[in-house]
């Protein structure tokens, strides 16, 4: 039923390592897959994490001895804690293994603490539309958010669900005995503390909703639907802890000229038939200003110029894509007598017959070549 590795495997260690070995087993597992050394790391934090379940139960005597009887299949429980085992859970869990002055001190502000788990505040949430040219250079905004901030004059009182502490111990039957499981306390959500006094205005977790002005450093070559996270500033955290995240979504606003295809920006040009057969220079629109660009006699519609690196910068560093030029030929719809005249007595010339060769290539070939 279960695909989980064995706990004892995780952490490097024998089915009869002393509680020390484990410790200290676990101690380096942590520190080798802690989020702060391996940031962005998916696999790295599913190690992190599996690391301190293992730990979990093989650092408890009794949760231990039930693991080496059952498996990951315990009786009676529903299994081990495992998938619902937060950061938060992790960290504070540090404070056992470590001690204060722990490697980790930046997740606990410093404190130590083992028994005050860190709470965060929410995430705030914010869309921003961005031009080509803002996204092409990376720009700095000053956005205008609001922010749940601790507000002056709530005062507070130990909670008495919990006396103070936050969590609250259950007693639970199984066939194995009674079993003792601490939770977060529902009546302060593991605060310690409930709102006494609360002026007007402030809400039930003595936050208040004030305008804040945050700088933001968009880098070049963002897209649509990417999300930019702000460390620290989202909301406050009630009571204590450290605020949420600031998370901005990407919008773009389209170019009138300039169409985006990844880092490519593709730009359909319309030339005359007589530019198209002469040759000629023109101005294209390009990401801050214009390009000049040659068009060469005999240049067929649908024939693509490219301006290589003239695109946008790839957001990870891969360089910069092109700028795409589209040729289409435009055929006049209105002509007066004398044109029609000029245009009749070039009809029958072998020149104007079309004889395309195999540099001429058609719409498939294009695409092919292009975006194949
Ligand atoms: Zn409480």
């Amino acid at each position: 039923m279960s695909t989980k590795r064995d706990y004892y495997e995780i952490l490097g260690v024998g089915k009869n390592a002393t509680p020390e070995e484990i410790k200290k087993a676990y101690r380096k597992v942590a520190i080798q897959y802690h989020p702060d050394k391996n940031p962005g790391n998916k696999e790295a934090e599913e190690k992190f994490k599996e690391a301190a379940e293992a730990y979990e139960v093989l650092s408890d005597n009794e949760k231990r001895a039930q693991y080496d009887r059952f498996g990951h299949q315990r009786p009676g429980a529903g299994g081990f804690r495992g998938q619902d085992m937060n950061m938060e859970d992790i960290f504070s869990q540090f404070g056992d293994i470590f001690g204060g002055g722990s490697p980790f001190d930046s997740f606990f502000g410093g404190g130590g603490g083992s028994r005050t788990r860190q709470r965060k505040g929410s995430n705030l949430r914010i869309k921003l539309k961005l031009s080509l040219e803002e996204i092409a250079n990376g720009v700095e905004k000053k956005i205008k958010v609001n922010r749940l901030i601790r507000a002056e004059g709530v005062t507070f009182k130990n909670c008495t669900n919990c006396g103070g502490t936050g969590q609250v111990r259950k007693v639970v039957n199984t066939m194995l005995g009674q079993m003792v499981s601490t939770t977060t306390c529902p009546a302060c959500n593991g605060a310690g503390q409930l709102i006494d006094k609360r002026p007007p205005g402030v809400d039930s977790s003595g936050l208040v909703s004030k305008e804040d002005v945050i700088t933001v450093k968009i880098p070049a070559g963002v897209s649509e639907g990417m999300q930019l996270s702000m460390s620290g500033k989202g909301n406050e955290a009630p009571g204590g802890g450290i605020p949420g995240d600031l998370l901005i979504l990407v919008e773009e606003t389209e170019d009138k000229e300039l169409k985006r295809n990844g880092n490519d920006l593709i730009y359909d040009l319309h030339i005359s038939f007589i530019d198209a057969a002469l040759g000629t220079t023109v101005e294209v629109p390009a990401v801050g200003g214009k390009a000049r660009i040659k068009v060469e006699p005999g240049t067929q519609s649908g024939k693509i110029l490219r301006l290589r690196g003239k695109g946008l910068k790839d957001i990870n560093g891969y360089g910069s894509g092109d700028q795409l030029i589209y040729i289409n030929v435009w055929t006049p719809k209105k002509l007066t007598a004398e044109e029609k005249a000029k245009l009749e007595s070039l009809r029958s010339s072998t020149n104007f017959q079309p004889h395309p060769d195999s540099t001429d290539k058609g719409f498939f070939d294009r695409m092919k070549e292009y975006f194949g």
